[in-house]
């Protein structure tokens, strides 16, 4: 069991008062945009698993990863606590088949051969699961991500706009992959309200893909109120709930 009453000036304190400033933020900011909570990611990426255990403790049940190879020993390290994984980083099509086996959800899909590896790897761990007589994974929900800043192609990821809907009927069509909505990331220096607003249009023309695709994955620790404003469903908030980011092991 967690320690929920933490000594002061421990780590499992500080999480449980950073965490209580952004859930009143992400509280005050759907009240004020008269809008529902959207589900809160914690982005655990460069902090350790103990963290990620307290951070469970404290009643999270989704958190985020942007490299497999930081997010899989430290999946398999908590895999007793109830969690959700969202992988949200980069990924290259060799590391779908060992993301797929402790995500529960991706928000960086940005290509069809991406699609097709995250299908394939599915499939295969499914066989696996089969033959060692454990029950099947759930559907693998997929957000596409879409580049809103295409001046800067590629730096933070994403397809361009014009390729979403796409890349929607892939995912839709694809054994094992759910079509869960949008995902971006607002591009530096550009207004995030007017961003996140440009991906709520965006979002419509997902939906109308697959009806069940209702998922807007947007908001950062910067703008999640302006995200909460243009309909985000979900927030992917990082370092105002860890602390700044220690340097890269
Ligand atoms: C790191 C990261 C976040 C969290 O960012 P913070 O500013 O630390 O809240 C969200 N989304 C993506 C894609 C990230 O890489």
């Amino acid at each position: 069991m967690q320690d929920l009453n933490p000594a002061p000036g421990g780590r499992a304190a500080e999480l449980r008062d950073r965490l209580a400033a952004v859930r009143h933020r992400i509280a005050a900011a759907s009240a004020d945009a008269a809008r529902p909570e959207p589900a809160l990611i914690v982005v655990t990426k460069y902090f350790p698993a103990s963290d990620v255990r307290i951070l469970s403790g404290l009643g999270i049940l989704d958190v985020g990863e942007n490299r497999d190879q930081e997010a899989a020993p430290k999946a398999e390290e908590t895999s007793d606590c109830r969690l959700h994984w969202h992988f949200i980083g980069q990924l290259q099509t060799n590391k779908a088949k060992s993301v797929v086996r402790y995500a529960d959800a991706v928000h960086s899909v940005d290509r069809v051969s991406l699609v097709n590896a995250l299908a394939k790897g599915w499939a295969a761990e499914n066989e696996h699961r089969e033959q060692r007589g454990e029950h099947p994974r759930d559907p693998l929900s997929c957000f596409v991500q879409v580049n809103l800043d295409e001046a800067a192609a590629d730096a933070r990821g994403g397809a361009s706009p014009g390729l979403i809907e796409e890349l929607a009927v892939r995912i839709a069509g694809a054994p094992g992959l759910a079509l869960a909505g949008v995902m971006a990331v607002a591009p530096l220096g550009a207004d995030p309200l007017t961003s996140f607003r440009r991906l709520g249009d965006l979002a419509a023309a997902v939906r109308a893909v697959d009806v069940r695709a209702t998922g807007m994955s947007a908001g950062m620790s910067a703008d999640l109120e302006a995200a909460i404003a243009a309909g985000a469903t979900h927030l992917r908030i990082g370092s105002d709930v860890l602390g700044p980011r220690p340097p890269l092991r």
